[in-house]
């Protein structure tokens, strides 16, 4: 006899997916037009309708270990079409969103980072941390010279020039803001580590028991290899360009992508001259690692400007929650810092200058500490989700 199935809704995750803008799920009356309209939906165990029935039985289980999930671009084509409004392209944000605090380690912090309430805090930890250190660096220069002669190291990176030139390592030392930032990016690595080999392992199980993977086991060797195939898909945003709703997103979207690529980019090259050639900063302007970063700088203020406005442009079909709004205003404060930073030193206003950098590092500090928690996980998510589609050979 054929084993019962119990349904046992979990009221609470459906409360959750509700909160983080799946708020229209109980509208979805299963006439599947969503799965049909998708562009990116297989063929084979479509998309988004059956996940639209699990969250309204809030199948947490089922869902957190849906990697399906992951391969929606939220271009909105779905939610154009449903004859409900039951808006299935939000409601798989919200279980996304729902999924990277799943599986954020530890849960406080993946907690913290979703909460508004938590928000003083995260922004207030670094705010006292880099007060402290901004004064440890201009009044306690002395002790510091001889703590680092002793274990053989120069306190100050000297910079040409001397005191009559802007330097923002005479306002917070660079072993400040390396000795702060290197921890968290370590930090940052293993917390995605453990993360993603849950995550790797439940949306495996799940694609086995719902039959979406024609392999049974993990090969990690293979998974790598087809998660690194798909990166060039990723870079040149193929399947967001699929869309039709809301196509005008993946401009916005592609210039923060690459302003970061630039970004960390330029850090790599800074952080070698400086502790590998001994050159320390600041850069002269001709420098084109310095036009990189530039360049790089005023295409984050204007990708994430872009979809700041787009998004307050929608914001009657298309409710923003606060996920969306503590990514991009960090995202923007960012940009915006760092583009003042530099312009506040080159017109010679110390004050300024180092006032803006202080929050620049503020900013810097919330994206990468909390980046595995906030909704820029999902790049990271979404990348080995794909991959481990096309490892397990799922057409999409
Ligand atoms: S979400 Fe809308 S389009 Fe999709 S099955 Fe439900 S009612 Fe139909
Ligand atoms: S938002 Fe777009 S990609 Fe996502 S399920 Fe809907 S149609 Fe498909």
């Amino acid at each position: 006899m054929a084993e019962k199935y119990l349904a046992q809704p979990d009221l609470d995750f459906i409360k959750e997916i509700r909160e983080r803008g799946g708020e229209t799920l109980n509208r979805c009356y299963q006439c599947a037009t969503c799965s049909v309209a998708c562009p990116i939906s297989p063929d084979d165990s479509p998309f988004p309708r059956k996940e639209m029935i699990a969250s309204s039985w809030g199948l947490k289980d089922k869902l957190i270990t849906n990697g399906d999930i992951w391969l929606c671009h939220e271009c909105g084509d779905c939610s154009d079409l449903c004859p409900r409004d039951a808006k299935p392209g939000d409601v798989l944000s919200a279980i996304r969103s729902a999924t990277i605090t799943e599986y954020g380690k530890p849960k406080f912090i993946a907690n913290a980072v979703n909460d508004p309430k938590k928000l003083p805090f995260l922004i207030g930890i670094p705010a006292i941390w880099f007060a402290v250190l901004a004064w440890i660096t201009m009044a306690g220069s002395e002790t510091m010279t001889k703590i680092f002669h002793a274990i053989g190291l120069e306190w100050s990176h000297a910079h040409e020039g001397g005191h009559d030139i802007i330097a923002h390592a005479d306002f917070f030392s660079t072993w400040f803001v390396d000795l702060t930032f290197i921890p968290i990016a370590i930090f940052v690595v293993v917390v995605f580590a453990l993360s993603l080999k849950d995550f790797v392992t439940g949306i495996h199980e799940n694609a086995v028991v719902e039959g979406k993977t024609r392999t049974s086991n993990i090969n990690a060797k293979q998974l790598v290899q087809s998660i690194v195939k798909v990166i060039p898909r990723v870079l040149k945003h193929e399947k967001f360009n699929e869309c039709e709703a809301n196509r005008d997103r993946s401009t916005a979207h592609m210039m923060v992508l690459y302003s970061f690529i630039g970004l960390a980019v330029v850090t790599g090259v800074f952080f070698i001259a400086l502790y590998v050639l001994g050159a320390p900063g600041p850069y002269s302007q001709w420098n084109p690692v310095k036009w990189l970063a530039n360049i790089s700088g005023v295409a984050l203020v204007i990708g994430s400007g872009l979809m700041i406005k787009n998004r307050l442009a929608k914001k009657e079909e298309q409710p923003s929650f606060y996920k969306d709004w503590y990514i991009l205003g960090t995202v923007f404060a960012l940009g915006v810092t760092g583009l003042l930073t530099e312009m506040t030193r080159l017109a010679g206003s110390a004050f300024l200058a180092y006032g803006i950098y202080y929050l620049h590092l503020i900013a810097i500090f919330n994206l990468f500490l909390f980046l595995p928690y906030s909704k820029m996980a999902h790049l990271v998510y979404r990348l080995v989700a794909m991959g481990y589609a096309d490892y397990g050979k799922r057409r999409y």
